[in-house]
């Protein structure tokens, strides 16, 4: 296929329609030079040739193309869920009293600037950060609790505990235990340590496909509103909270990079599922579980980049 690179203004259904497919060709090429996450030997198991990509507007219309309905674990993607539901019931000052907001530059399990330069981790997009958040969330939430709220939050009732992807995560995940307990020892984490591990491992193990996770971005998109229903299911000022927060942190020590070429809040987990929330509003998911050497989908990345530029969805374009 010759893909063409220029800008589309004003695109139609059919300009839109024929950009998400020329991102599918892009995404399936860029498949073949990453490798399937292998630290959780359960995602180990993934076809990495496997891609799709899902986009979902405010008027319900839909384009997909590839393994859109393939179920995988949400992973780091759930980073976005669980800082939402922090701010719903913990509130702005209390959640970012206990973790910071800034990049971090570092890959998505480092530890080192942790115990360096600072007792709160870095942000609620990194592993740290997010296991700081989620033990905001232990004592007084059951796992139940927030499946609830990600299955309205992504319109998707089929999203279950994927429990082999739970139980690799439990028996391998001496390195989120690490983080944990070094945040337990600077008396920075409060709740019980093996229950915040615990739960942090079950909001990773959500089954969910590249269609759960472009009606989550619709809705972040579309300012916290699920457009069909006109119900309000996060804050306008916790959307642009999450949205400042998943554009500057959302693809790790790749943020400024995908900030720069794509420039749509996004966020990436290693199972290699993709959200991004688009302007429109638009809600876009992927999933291509062969991955980059940061830890993001190759595939979602590189047919980001073809979309944001032909259908001009930089934040900063004119
Ligand atoms: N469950 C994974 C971990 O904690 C999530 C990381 C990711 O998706 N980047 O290592």
């Amino acid at each position: 296929m010759n893909i063409p690179k220029k800008r589309i203004k004003d695109p139609s259904r059919k300009d839109i329609e024929q950009v998400f497919l020329e991102a599918y060709e892009i995404g399936r090429e860029a498949a073949k030079e990453g490798r399937v996450a292998d630290y959780i030997p359960e995602l180990a198991k993934a076809d990495p040739s496997a891609f799709g990509v899902y986009m979902l507007d405010g008027k319900g219309k839909s384009v997909f193309y590839g393994d859109v309905f393939t179920r995988f674990s949400i992973q780091s993607v759930c980073k976005v869920i669980i800082l939402a539901f922090a701010l719903k019931y913990r509130g702005f000052d209390e959640t970012f009293s206990h973790v910071m907001m800034e990049p971090s530059g570092d890959s998505f399990n480092s530890i080192l600037k942790l115990d360096m330069r600072s007792n709160l981790p870095f942000n609620p997009m990194i592993n740290a950060g997010a296991i700081q958040t989620v033990s905001l969330l232990t004592e007084d939430f059951s796992f139940e609790d927030i499946l609830n709220f990600s299955r309205v939050l992504c319109m998707d009732p089929g999203i279950e505990l994927n429990e082999a992807v739970y139980k690799s995560e439990f028996e391998t995940g001496n390195r989120n235990r690490a983080i944990v307990y070094l945040l337990k020892s600077k008396g920075v984490l409060t709740a019980d340590p093996e229950k915040t591990a615990d739960l942090y491992f079950k909001l990773c193990s959500l089954s969910v496909s590249a269609e759960t996770l472009a009606s989550l971005g619709l809705v972040i998109s579309n300012g916290g509103v699920n457009p069909f229903t006109g119900q309000q299911l996060i804050e306008p000022d916790h959307v642009r909270t999450i949205k400042s927060i998943m554009f500057t942190c959302g693809m790790y020590d790749f943020s400024g990079e995908f900030g720069v070429k794509v420039g749509v809040p996004g966020k990436s987990g290693v199972g290699g599922g993709m959200v991004c929330a688009a302007r429109g509003p638009m809600g876009i998911g992927l999933y291509g579980p062969a991955l980059d050497p940061f830890g993001n989908s190759i595939a979602a990345v590189r047919a980001m980049e073809h979309i944001s530029e032909r259908l001009n969805l930089h934040v900063f374009d004119y």
